[in-house]
């Protein structure tokens, strides 16, 4: 049996963000894995989702089936009504008042592939460059190295610091005229840095440089405003943020998006077509080519207005002060090395337990209930920057509790005591 954790469980203020209230409204945290009651940490690789997705998504399939912006029948209008609304929601999370600016994708990864084909294309030439921090995700990565190829760019890593944050002396030294975009993360998904992504965006614009931010990991956490952060381009997936897969988000500039030529083509996304010449569609849909997710965007209007009902400062205050518990529960663990500890991170909380395979260590925790992910995490060079390939990550979201930090951490006692 392990000894109790020494640092203070967190106290949030009554009625502030009530933790219990919240976790009612997700019946997977309710259910058993081997045997044990689950303890879901696995949040970075995706969100557990709030009855009130699964009603949004099982309500459209079964009542308001519908294809949307075509036909002039009710469940039509229905239908487009509530995509609409998703939009504006997605609008609203991220701080734009122009719903222009939001297009429908995939997830992340498809966002960062439309911009690196589609702006990427465009304004990419031989000799510029594009800076990638070693923080980021292979999908803010590897699209820049497909289009650099094509276009003969090159892309140029920005180093991390020993703690995990991102090298500012050496962004600025790599910074320079053949600077075309910067590629940042907004909450790193292996390291949980959580980089100056407003100073580091307005120095970048004074080389004319564009910035993508990648927000997968930010969105749920904490509060965003694209708009104060002067980003050019912000996505993330609808997965992550407590809404259905294969639903995300891309915000552009609506002056870049519309400068921007169309990526895919098909229905949706023109304005008349004919074989001597083919107009587009004002944007977004321009850039949304055929049919959309149309049960994910209600899965996705449902996810937000949900996190719009809750006070999300107070959510993500009650998140800071769990993962400082976290980290200092996890440091009672002998052998425990934790990868990343830049001040302000999120909780993502990496780690090697000495003389343990990350992976059959994450197997030794599914078998106690407890959900984590063990690997490369999609972020190979991060990890290398630490000389490593391969570690265990808990990932905490606003449900998690010190009940589910102190089952992680008595497991881990429990294994290094074997
Ligand atoms: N960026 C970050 C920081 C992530 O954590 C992830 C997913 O793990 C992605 C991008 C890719 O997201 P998706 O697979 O939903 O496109």
């Amino acid at each position: 049996t392990a000894p109790t954790a020494p640092s203070t469980p967190p106290s949030t203020p009554p009625g502030a963000f009530n933790v219990e209230a919240v976790r009612r409204d997700f019946p997977q945290l309710h259910r058993e894995v081997n045997g044990r009651p689950l303890v879901w940490l696995d949040n970075g690789a995706t969100t557990l989702k709030p009855r009130q997705v699964v009603e949004a998504v099982a309500e459209h399939y079964s009542m308001g089936t519908s294809n949307v912006h075509r036909g002039a029948h009710s469940l039509a209008k229905q239908a487009t009504q509530v995509y609409e609304e998703g939009r504006q929601a997605a609008a609203d999370l991220l701080g734009t008042p122009d719903q222009g600016e939001i297009v429908f994708v995939r997830g992340t990864t498809e966002a960062v592939n439309l911009v690196a084909q589609s702006w990427g294309r465009a304004n990419l030439g031989v000799g510029d460059e594009v800076l990638v921090s070693a923080a980021e995700h292979h999908s803010n990565l590897v699209p820049w190295q497909l289009i650099a190829a094509e276009r003969r760019a090159r892309i140029r890593p920005i180093p991390l610091l020993p703690d995990g944050r991102l090298d500012q002396d050496a962004y600025r030294d790599l910074l320079g005229s053949r600077t075309k975009l910067v590629a940042l993360t907004h909450a790193s998904n292996v390291l949980g840095t959580v980089p100056p992504v407003a100073e580091m965006t307005a120095l970048a614009h004074r080389y004319g440089a564009k910035v993508l931010v990648d927000g997968a990991q930010a969105v749920s956490h904490f509060p965003v405003d694209v708009t104060a952060l002067d980003a050019d381009f912000y996505a993330f997936s609808g997965h992550k943020i407590f809404a259905p897969t294969g639903i995300g988000v891309l915000f552009g500039k609506r002056e870049l998006l519309e400068a921007m030529p169309p990526w895919q083509g098909g229905g949706n996304m023109i304005d008349s077509v004919s074989f001597e010449e083919t107009t587009y569609a004002p944007v977004p849909h321009r850039l949304e080519a055929g049919t959309g997710h149309i049960a994910g965007v209600a899965g996705l209007r449902a996810a937000l207005h949900y996190l719009a009902g809750l006070d999300r400062e107070a959510a993500t205050a009650y998140e800071e002060q769990l993962t400082t518990y976290a980290m200092g529960a996890l440091a009672t663990v002998p052998g425990l090395q934790l990868i990343g500890n830049a001040p302000g991170k999120i909780g993502v909380l990496t780690f090697l337990l000495a003389g343990t395979d990350p992976i059959a260590l994450a197997r030794a925790l599914d078998q106690q209930g407890i959900a984590v992910r063990a690997g490369h995490h999609c972020a190979q060079p991060a990890l290398a920057s630490f000389g490593l390939q391969s570690a265990v990550r808990a990932s905490l979201a606003l449900y998690n509790t010190v009940q589910d930090v102190d089952a992680l951490v008595a497991a881990l006692h429990d294994l290094q005591a074997r």
